[in-house]
């Protein structure tokens, strides 16, 4: 394995907490639990995921630059998806993440989303990487379809290396023989990885899984391995969801599911932070 320099856990205890904003941070005790829908459909489709998610999730996710395997699918709000997102971050007072495509919207979304998503197909997108590490905005780094451990920490390295040293680990599956499930959510890679490096690593049962069915039960798996969080789809409506309706979990199901993690977090030394302030749901 190359060596990771910035990046590599010098000692067991070695490790890094990066701070979202809106007093939530990632990679300490406490877990970061993400929800939201695959992509921003609403201002109401948002206005309803952060009214019922806000007492159990600490940040939200919504894509607004999609990145779709057809070019005739919808391939997101863009701008407008983002005014969405600032709206709802600032009234709910909650972290948003956003995917970031290319290097020219990295400005725009750095101004209205609190941290930037590189999802799998641009995880050696080095250009980009380089760029988003000379913001200091945090980054959620997705693993590869196909990537190695090596190259998906030497992925990370690229951003610390230029200067940006906010950086967050997300395995959401790999691609294998078997398509039963979507992907196969590795995590042998999670256990590793913490082991290999400081940062927070968190895990995306939703695109691992492909089916909603299976995603509880991957997310209290990766919880017990040692996981800093989760990033899971979740919708008002999810099988009217415009992508990845599959694997989408109903708001009621996603606070179930994060009430039922609360005692696999405390078997393995974490919290779950509990209900915050109460929150302005009408601006
Ligand atoms: C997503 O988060 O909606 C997404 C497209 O993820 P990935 O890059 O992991 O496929
Ligand atoms: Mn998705």
């Amino acid at each position: 394995m190359k060596d990771a320099k910035l990046i590599a856990k010098s000692h067991p205890a070695h490790q890094t907490s990066i701070d979202l904003g809106h007093e939530i941070t990632v990679g300490g005790d406490e877990l970061l639990i993400i929800g939201g829908p695959c992509t921003v459909e609403s201002l109401t489709q948002m206005e309803q995921v952060a009214t019922q998610l806000a007492g159990s999730v600490q940040a939200l996710r919504g894509g607004v630059f999609k990145p779709r395997t057809s070019p005739y699918s919808f391939q997101g709000m863009g701008n407008a998806g983002l005014a969405i997102l600032d709206d709802i971050r600032q009234r709910f007072r909650l972290p948003v993440v956003t995917e970031v495509m290319a290097i020219a919207q990295i400005k725009a979304i750095a101004a209205q989303a609190d941290m930037l998503q590189v999802g799998s197909r641009n995880m050696q997108n080095f250009d980009l990487l380089k760029a988003l590490g000379k913001t200091r905005q945090p980054v959620l780094l997705k693993r590869g379809l196909a990537a190695t451990i090596e190259e998906f920490v030497m992925a990370a390295e690229y951003i610390v290396s230029h200067g940006n040293a906010n950086v967050v680990l997300c395995e959401r599956g790999i691609r294998s023989f078997d398509n039963y499930t979507r992907n196969v959510l590795d995590l042998g890679a999670v256990v590793a990885l913490k082991q290999i490096t400081h940062l927070p690593v968190i895990v995306d049962p939703s695109h691992a899984a492909g089916k909603r069915e299976l995603v509880p039960n991957l997310a209290k798996a990766a919880i017990a391995a040692g996981a800093d969080g989760l990033i899971i789809e979740c919708h008002p409506e999810p099988e009217k969801s415009v992508s990845d309706a599959r694997q989408a979990l109903s708001l009621e199901e996603m606070v179930a599911l994060v009430h039922s993690l609360r005692p696999i977090a405390e078997a393995v030394g974490r919290q779950i932070p509990g209900l915050r302030q109460p929150v302005l749901a009408i601006a």
